[in-house]
């Protein structure tokens, strides 16, 4: 009976979803990568190191936000 509901979907966060830091606008692109972290391009958000922050402004990864294409 349950049918998927579009106005549920969730801020899903998959390997190429890019984000952005609510505080300084810095985009996380997984096609590029991080440079400051030594991040290699091709790392998905969900897969940074724990202790990754904003490159910019060093605010932590909940900060960031899904962006939409
Ligand atoms: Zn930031």
């Amino acid at each position: 009976m349950a049918t998927p509901d579009p106005t549920s979907r969730q801020a899903t966060i998959g390997p190429d979803t890019r984000l952005e830091c609510k505080i300084c606008w810095t985009v996380y692109d997984p096609a590029l990568g991080d440079e400051v972290w030594q991040i290699p391009p091709g790392t998905p958000f969900s897969e940074l190191p724990p202790h990754w922050t904003c490159p910019n402004c060093s605010c932590e990864k909940q900060h960031f936000l899904v962006l939409d294409d």
